[in-house]
């Protein structure tokens, strides 16, 4: 069975000095309430500017929480003003990045093509990619919840190796800080697609093995009816995500 992944994704928000009081807070929330961490796996996304505040802090008190950035270059060095690299995100110990996040799709024109190079760099920096896919409001009105997003992720795995280690988020665009969050059983229908095209285009092991999570208004009052779903993994959580206590107790779901 898959580990269930809470991932919080900060976007724009907490500052570096803001983001060592949230991951002590949620660690010391968290070492409260006795999560079992080897039941589930918490992951927070701070803005760049954190992430050197946030490694040193979870290596120096050895909190179980792993982290990410919300971003990476497609490339990996050179002339390109404003970008991070894998690399550079690797050598802070980022274990995870975001690819394709709807709000980068909107207002940075990243295509489906664009968030497929994002991926493989993202693995060939030793990084797991967390691809987000997912319909607007119009998309589900004129192809349904699921062609977007199938089509999307299908362009995303093109270039990625064989065996490649990475994590799908199904984030309807309408569904995100809307507070009005997608059914679970409209969400396990997507997921269900999407693991088709896993298996389609990675193989059945990597579609049993890949987690696929859900975004968009997830809350701490909706999160298990979510994780009851047989192909829904986890969550990708925004503004929920920024409050200590409402994250923990989405972590702590079960
Ligand atoms: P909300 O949880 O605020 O709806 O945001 C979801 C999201 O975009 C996470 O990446």
């Amino acid at each position: 069975k898959r580990t269930p992944l809470i991932a919080g994704n900060w976007k724009l928000n907490l500052n570096h000095l803001q983001s060592i009081a949230f991951v002590q807070k949620l660690a010391w929330s968290l070492q409260d309430a006795r999560l079992d961490f080897r039941t589930v796996d918490v992951a927070v996304f701070p803005p760049f500017t954190d992430l050197r505040s946030v490694q040193s802090l979870i290596a120096a008190d050895h909190f179980p929480i792993l982290f990410g950035a919300q971003d990476l270059s497609e490339h990996d060095s050179g002339a390109y003003t404003g970008e991070i690299s894998g690399a550079f995100l690797k050598a802070l110990d980022c274990r995870f990045v975001i690819v394709g996040h709807s709000e980068r799709r909107a207002y940075h024109h990243e295509t489906d093509a664009i968030v497929g190079s994002k991926a493989a760099a993202a693995i060939r920096h030793g990084l797991v990619p967390v691809i987000c896919v997912g319909e607007t409001a119009e998309d589900l009105e004129t192809r349904g919840a699921s062609a977007v997003p199938v089509e999307q992720l299908g362009v995303a795995l093109e270039g990625l190796p064989e065996g490649a280690d990475f994590v799908v988020a199904y984030e309807p665009v309408w569904a995100i800080g809307s507070g009005r969050a997608a059914t679970p059983e409209q969400a396990e229908s997507v997921a269900a697609r999407l693991r088709e095209v896993i298996e389609g285009a990675m193989g059945p092991d990597a579609a049993a093995r890949t987690r696929i999570l859900y975004g968009g208004s997830v809350k701490s009052d909706n999160i298990a009816s979510f994780l009851r779903e047989p192909d829904v993994d986890g969550a990708l959580v925004g503004g929920a995500s920024l409050v200590v206590e409402e994250f923990a107790k989405i972590a702590r779901f079960q």
